[in-house]
């Protein structure tokens, strides 16, 4: 007989939320087979489409590189996959790279001419760029030069570089933090949303098909609803149920498999896990439903509060239920509804 692995086990011992939309080590070899390589192949997110089917006609009809263009929304929604695609549809090559991983302007220096005219420079977390480094990208998106100083003292130099005409693609899952001169030069700013469950489901089906999974249409469904409105999960928990099918079912995907294998990793029907339902539970017990600053909150809980403000809160707002008031995160009737808890704090029959 096959002994059954036991998977929430399994799962805290991997480390790490399931549900998590940040990149994980796990994800590398399936996102690398999953990444739609053209705009047809990218489900949803319509509008920013349409319009980007424009802007790349445009510019390929005047022999020109697309303009600097700013991504920004929650991780895990396409945003590197996005730039792929635009270099992909402009015929030109992408480097990547992000905001943390360039420490000196030397090295954006470096990036920068070793492109080639109309290539794409992919700087993911752009709004963690250093100041210094953060200055040579002015002159270089607005002039196509570089300003670099040799020697140092009195006899210090400033010395220019052109450089060949490059887009810049900008990703950040915080706009706000951008800084005004940095968001000024970007001439095409695009909003990523959350996607909806019919849209993940396609994902989904589209990802079985590569991997080899058997999956209902209704299996792929059940895993979207709970898949936080991100491609990254939807593609992380395909992943997951997949072993539960094989193990405990003939391998095929139903909206019963994915029902049971969620619930054994304890994602519930709307994809929250026990972080969220901490996090909402804190605020209603703990501070009566708030108002409670996020710093409060962080430290009662025990994690850092960029996790609950990049990782939970998008998700919970989306879905209502939490507000973020001047004086604090508070949350909503439906909140309390979802976790069968009376606004009195005593728990509901059902
Ligand atoms: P981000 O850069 O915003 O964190 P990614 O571009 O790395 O997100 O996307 C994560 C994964 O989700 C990718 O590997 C890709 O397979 C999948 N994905 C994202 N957006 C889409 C989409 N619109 N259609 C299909 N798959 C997508």
């Amino acid at each position: 007989m096959i002994e059954k692995p036991d998977f929430s086990k399994l799962a805290e011992e991997e480390g790490g939320r399931i549900v998590e939309p940040q990149f994980a080590s796990e994800d590398t070899d399936l996102e690398f087979s999953l990444r739609p390589k053209h705009l047809n192949e990218y489900i949803g997110q319509e509008k920013v489409k349409e319009n980007l089917k424009v802007y790349i006609e445009a510019a390929k009809r005047r022999k020109e590189p697309l303009d600097h263009v700013l991504l920004y929304g929650p991780p895990g929604l396409g945003k590197t996959t996005l730039a792929g695609i635009i270099a992909n549809e402009m015929g030109v090559n992408i480097k990547i790279t992000s905001g943390p991983a360039i420490e000196k302007p030397g090295e954006l220096a470096a990036l920068l001419t070793g492109l080639q005219t109309g290539d794409v420079l992919f700087v993911d977390e752009i709004h963690r760029l250093s100041r210094q480094v953060e200055e040579i990208l002015y002159p270089a998106m607005e002039d196509c030069v570089l300003d670099i100083m040799i020697g140092k003292g009195p006899s210090a130099q400033s010395i220019r570089v052109d450089l060949n005409k490059f887009t810049l693609i900008g990703a950040t899952t915080r706009a706000g933090q951008l800084t005004g001169p940095l968001r000024d030069r970007f001439g095409v700013i695009m909003r990523l949303e959350m996607y909806t469950p019919q849209e993940l489901c396609d994902i989904i089906m589209r990802s079985s098909v590569i991997l080899s999974i058997p999956c209902e249409r209704s299996g792929a469904m059940e895993l979207a609803r709970r898949s936080r409105g991100t491609p990254r999960i939807a593609n992380r928990l395909l992943k997951r149920v997949r072993d539960f099918a094989e193990i405990m079912g003939d391998g095929k995907i139903t909206k019963e498999m994915a029902d049971i294998a969620l619930n054994r990793l304890e994602i519930d029907k709307l994809g929250l896990d026990s972080l969220d339902k901490r996090f909402l539970t804190m605020i209603i017990n703990g501070y009566n439903g708030g108002p409670v600053g996020l710093e409060t909150l962080a430290s009662a809980l025990g994690e850092e509060s960029v996790t609950l403000e990049d990782v939970c809160e998008p998700y919970l707002m989306q879905l209502g239920f939490i507000s973020r008031t001047p004086r604090g995160r508070c949350a909503t009737e439906l909140a309390y509804r979802h976790l069968g808890i009376l606004k009195d704090g005593q728990q509901t029959l059902d």
